[in-house]
């Protein structure tokens, strides 16, 4: 087996364990088709012995100071950076996105989100409220316990990083289940947090599909559940978890508007739909793949799109200069090229891309439709791939109520040199992160989540510490205590 296998599937106490009797799974370079890892699904004594782990560790990692928690986190986000390069590889590896992409976005985010939570560690208190006669309330912060992170297959190192810093910052132990089409990289995260001083089994990793992780939600000892992922998984995971009153974090799926108007820079339009919709080859969730254009500067657009598209570099994503990659799997490009009929089917023009790439992998080009109506499945439906639905419009009124016309709300982006224009159309979407001239940037520093159909809660900034924390009220009383007899 590959330099890639892990010396076991899963990450449990401080240690990889492996356990043989789980269904058996390939890792998959998505770059060729080439099995890299063979790991294991959980079965469910690993998934019980993981939340026993996390649940054994909670409380005296909660018990530690601030301080303490804080600087194994940062510990852990310089162990990170140091290793930027071997994690990349790896996670293009599992990911097939292209080092490029992987060099500066995917360990470097978990990094930074290691390192602001570790900074916030030390500063999570609570308040004193005063009340008559000297008496008083004071709160404290504390921690849900034990949370459950469930990943899509997009960002794994990253999204291991957004759920784990925030929930270990507050004091809680982590039990994280990768997509099993992405499982190496988490791996990773849990060893490098022991590597920082992290006491074992406060970041655990068990591997496996949703069974494992609707055995994770279902279990009375798990406090919160925090799921990236697709809508419909996010329906299960949140009913599941209702049933046992839990705390979520939904980033589910989006059909994302990006709006852009006739007097935008046109250069910097197009760079914001190529960020919107071809990063990652088009499987981000908060992708604008809904561009509103103009109608008055359709065809402008629409030409320097395709000549900027033309730059594109699709080859060996372990290559540097490779700027465009492969799909995750052949199941996800099957249903992008589903998308693709249909969208042809159903009326819309064809203008670049569309057709499977000849070669070893899961390879679909820069796709772009124009001519697409509001109707049509392909601007209605999440995609998850690079394809691109470009839409005309007239007026922003117009264009304002055509947006916000789907179930989905996690993003929106506005194009226009008009201030006044770009902070009414910011407002007026329905969307949970909005850009104005920019597109897809998610710094640590900002809230990160949707609105609808798209999610509950908010991942990164200090929003996210609401999510993995609850406040307890102490009332002291200090004047006599009356009662009625
Ligand atoms: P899925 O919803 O298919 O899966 C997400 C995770 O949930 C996987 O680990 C999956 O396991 C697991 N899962 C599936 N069923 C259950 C269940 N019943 N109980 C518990 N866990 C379960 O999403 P994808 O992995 O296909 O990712 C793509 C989707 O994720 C897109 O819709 C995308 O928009 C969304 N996404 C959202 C982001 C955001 O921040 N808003 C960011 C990135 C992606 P497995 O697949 O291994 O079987």
């Amino acid at each position: 087996m590959s330099k890639f296998q892990p010396a076991g599937s899963h990450f449990i106490g401080g240690e990889y364990v492996e356990d043989l009797a789980g269904t058996p799974f390939d890792v998959i370079f998505p770059g060729t088709g080439e099995t890299i890892a063979q790991l294991h699904a959980a079965t469910p004594e690993i998934v019980s012995r993981a939340v026993a782990s996390a649940k054994q560790a909670q409380s005296g990692w909660e018990a530690m100071t601030g301080t303490e928690r804080g600087r194994v986190l940062r510990r852990a986000a310089d162990i990170m950076r140091a290793r930027n390069h071997e994690l990349s590889v790896l996670e293009t590896h599992d990911t097939g996105k292209p080092l490029q992409e992987t060099l500066v976005a995917d360990a470097t985010s978990g990094a930074d989100a290691l390192e602001y939570f570790g900074g916030l560690a030390a500063s999570l208190t609570g308040e004193t409220i005063p009340l008559a006669d000297g008496d008083m309330v004071f709160t404290i912060r504390e921690a849900l316990g034990v949370c459950v992170g469930i990943g899509a297959w997009n960002y794994p190192t990253q999204i291991a990083c957004w759920k784990a810093a925030p929930a270990l910052a507050c004091g809680n132990a982590m039990v994280f289940k990768p997509s099993e089409m992405t499982p190496l990289s988490a791996l990773k995260v849990a060893e490098i947090l022991i590597e920082a001083g992290a006491p074992a089994g406060i970041f655990n990793v068990v591997q496996g599909m949703g069974e494992v992780g609707a055995q994770l939600v279902a279990d009375d000892r798990v406090a919160k559940v925090s799921l990236t992922g697709s809508v419909p998984t996010g329906r299960k995971v949140y009913a599941a978890a209702a049933a046992g009153m839990k705390h979520v974090t939904m980033e589910l799926g989006g059909k994302s508007p990006l709006v852009v108007f006739e007097d935008a820079d046109i250069e910097d339009a197009v760079s914001g739909a190529i960020l919107g919709n071809f990063y990652s080859s088009g499987q981000v969730c908060s992708n604008g793949t809904r561009v509103f254009v103009h109608r008055s500067i359709r065809e402008s657009f629409l030409e320097r799109l395709i000549d900027r598209l033309g730059n594109a570099v699709l080859g060996d994503p372990r290559d540097e200069t490779t700027s465009f990659g492969p799909m995750v799997s052949e199941a996800q490009l099957a249903i992008v090229e589903r998308y693709v009929e249909q969208g042809i089917e159903e009326g819309a023009r064809l203008v670049t891309g569309g057709e499977r790439l000849d070669r070893p992998g899961f390879w679909m080009p820069p796709t772009v439709f124009s001519d697409v109506t509001d109707r049509m499945t392909i601007a209605r439906e999440e995609i998850f791939g690079p394809v691109m639905c470009v839409l005309d419009f007239d007026t922003e009124e117009e264009v304002m109520a055509r947006a916000n016309d789907t179930q989905f709300g996690l993003a929106a982006g506005v194009f226009t040199r008009d201030l006044a224009r770009a902070h009414r159309v910011a407002r007026g979407f329905e969307a949970g992160t909005c850009y104005i001239n920019t597109y897809n940037d998610a710094p640590v520093e900002a809230p990160f989540g949707g609105v609808k159909l798209s999610g509950v809660g908010r991942e990164n900034s200090k929003a996210a510490i609401e999510h993995y924390s609850q406040i307890k009220s102490i009332y002291l009383r200090l004047s006599p205590l009356e009662a009625p007899f």
